[in-house]
């Protein structure tokens, strides 16, 4: 889960979640082998690594696939792991996990924090894995491991992928380019989780868009510098970048239906050096977010007629809009998702709960955009009697990307090992 959802989402997700919610389902199909996963996951904890340099943690993955008897591909896409398992005729269903860590300090004080650093555009980082993608590379690993113990149930092909860089946005690109679609079976489906701060033994999903696209914004006005005390002789950027700014929200209070979702945010703004100086140039960078692409398009083209707008009222140049980095919502194909909302319903009765939608982003989004039906889901991973506390008024329980997030592994690993084998056996059914 790549840019955090704001506070107010996790609050709402929190809430979301039956405050009884408490151990998984009976029935687990992990048994004995849970011991094995807690410690990949330890692992994996001690020694993240940050986008495309999760060599360890891929060829860990690497070595764990083969000995489940996987046809295993390494460094796709740069540090990407492509694991297949064929099984006579059928479908090709596609787990997804991702490999990276972010470069942060771990504060978690667990016996097996992290300690990694790392060098990232040639600064020195400390590494921690906050946004819990171990939780996922050892539910990955144990779903493998119980699809292929129950190899006589199912029939079809098993796509497992460890994608690096997610957190980067360029590491599901980075595979599509390298052949994932073309060099392998290309999936039916595609399944993936998340773990969040919510209770764990839960399971959250929504249908259609679950999590936002993305676009980033940047924005450069022209003026015409000169002396503080003289604006007459000046084109003032400064001016033109405020307006720019306020003007902007009226973009999604006037244009964008209320009905749906958008966001446009501007989080940085730079120009001038002197409170006597009129700049020559002042530059921003934003952030817009949304579910449909109607709606992306009627926030962009806003954004830019509002921009050369505010130039033109102060008689400066156009300016430069540039819009980079694209990322679509992560949309959950709406019959595959009710048929799998079925499924987890089944294994987990009332522990399931629909999401409501999460502004955050992901680039799982680029399989579906590649036309792969896709169900992304969450499950919980805090202890329900402080996600309980905090819905009561008490402390927070912190989430992804804080430097406490802690999900306790036992028994959230179990639970995604769980959901996964349960979704893939469905999909897979002989
Ligand atoms: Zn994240
Ligand atoms: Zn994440």
């Amino acid at each position: 889960m790549r840019r955090l959802p704001p506070a107010a989402s996790l609050v709402l997700a929190l809430l979301a979640v039956p405050a009884h919610a408490a151990a998984p389902a009976a029935g687990t199909v992990l048994a004995a082998d849970y011991p094995r996963l807690q410690a990949l996951y330890e692992d994996m904890h001690r020694n993240p690594e940050t986008g495309f340099q999760e060599t360890r943690t891929a060829a860990r993955l690497a070595r764990e696939m083969r000995a489940l008897g996987f046809e295993v591909t390494e460094h796709l896409g740069g540090t990407g792991v492509v694991a297949v398992y064929r099984n006579g005729p059928g479908p090709a269903v596609m787990v997804r996990t991702e490999l990276d860590g972010l470069p942060m300090a771990e504060k978690t004080g667990l016996a097996y924090a992290s300690k990694a650093v790392a060098t990232v555009d040639g600064v020195r980082t400390p590494v921690a894995h906050a946004c819990g993608h171990d939780i996922h590379m050892a539910a990955w690993v144990g779903a493998a491991q119980a699809l292929v113990a129950r190899k006589d149930q199912w029939s079809g092909v098993l796509v497992f992928v460890a994608q690096p860089d997610e957190e980067g946005d360029r590491g599901a690109r980075a595979m599509l380019a390298d052949g994932l679609f073309t060099r392998f079976p290309k999936p039916d489906y595609a399944l993936a989780l998340h773990v969040t701060p919510a209770a764990y033994g839960t399971i959250g999903y929504r249908a259609g868009p679950a999590m936002a696209a993305s676009d980033t914004l940047e924005i450069v006005f022209h003026g015409r510098g000169g002396h503080g005390a003289a604006p007459q002789l000046t084109i003032d950027p400064i001016m033109v970048a405020a307006r720019f700014v306020v003007d902007l929200q009226a973009v999604l209070g006037r244009e964008k239906d209320p009905s749906e979702f958008g966001v446009i945010s501007i989080g940085a703004i730079h120009g001038g050096s002197a409170g006597n100086i009129i700049p020559d140039t002042v530059s921003l960078v934003g952030t817009v977010r949304s579910y449909s692409p109607a709606v992306r398009d009627v926030l962009i083209r806003g954004v830019e007629r509002t921009a050369r707008a505010s130039a033109d009222m102060a008689g400066a140049q156009a300016p430069q809009v540039t819009v980079r980095d694209g990322l679509g919502p992560v949309v959950n194909d709406v019959a595959l998702t009710t048929r799998l909302a079925g499924v987890l319903t089944a294994a987990f009765g009332d522990r399931v709960s629909v999401n409501p939608p999460i502004t955050g982003s992901e680039d799982f989004s680029e399989y579906g955009k590649a036309g792969v039906r896709s169900f992304y889901f969450t499950i919980g991973g805090a202890d329900p009697a402080r996600v309980a506390a905090a819905a009561a008024g008490g402390a927070p329980v912190p989430g992804n990307h804080s430097p406490l997030f802690a999900p306790t592994p036992e028994p959230t690993i179990r639970t995604g090992v769980e959901a996964m084998t349960r979704l893939a056996l469905d999909l897979l059914r002989r």
